[in-house]
Formats: structure tokens, sequence, C-alpha cells
């Protein structure tokens, strides 16, 4: 991709005042990362350019398979990293199974 000539001028910014909605952020189908501030997006950049952008799960069973989303392998909530090291490109369909099955995981736990 070229350089757009450009691309660093920012439009005039006002201090102290309220930040507008909208604005640079636009595209769709980010609103995922939300929580994970801008670490997570430095973390995830990092895991799609390791893993290829392909699904590791998939991988790992011999598929090649786009990744939808960037995972964390353990959660947080279960005391995971918040890192590159623990996370991983993930498609939807193996996203929910491993949601299901952590979620199947907790019940256990608890009860
Ligand atoms: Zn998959």
């Amino acid at each position: 991709m070229p350089p757009a000539p450009g691309r660093h001028k920012l439009p005039h910014q006002h201090q102290g005042t309220a930040k507008p909605h909208g604005g640079w952020k636009d595209r769709k189908g980010t609103r995922q990362e939300r929580g994970y501030g801008k670490d997570w997006q430095a973390i995830r950049q990092a895991v799609i350019a390791r893993d290829l952008a392909m699904c590791q799960p998939c991988r790992r069973q011999g598929r090649v398979t786009a990744f939808d989303e960037v995972d964390h392998i353990t959660p947080l909530s279960q005391g995971g990293e918040n890192s590159a090291g623990n996370a991983e490109c993930i498609c939807r369909p193996c996203h929910k199974r491993k949601t299901s099955r952590e979620a199947a995981q907790a019940r256990r736990m608890a009860g």
C-alpha cells in the first residue's frame, strides 16, 4: 500500500471539549475490542502477523481457515495474560465452540 500523502494531517482539535461521535472510527467490526484498550490493538496486530491471519485451532487440525477474530487462549477472567503469547487467531465456529466449552468448564468448577 503506498503511503497516502497528508495521512498524518489531523483536523484542528479543540482541547477540553467533548469528543465528537464517529470521526476517524467509521470502520465497522472493531467494536469487539472495547474494553481492551490500545495495548490490545498492538497485541492483536502482532498475533495476526504471527498467525498469518489463519485460524489456529483449525490449523492444528490441518485445516486452513481465515481468522475472524483474535482470541485469548486463556480468558482474562481465568487469569490469562493480555499478551500476544496468550492470544491467537480464531475463526467464528472455533471461537463459538471454545466459548461454550469454557462456559461448561466454568460451570463445573463452580459446582
Ligand atoms: Zn477455526
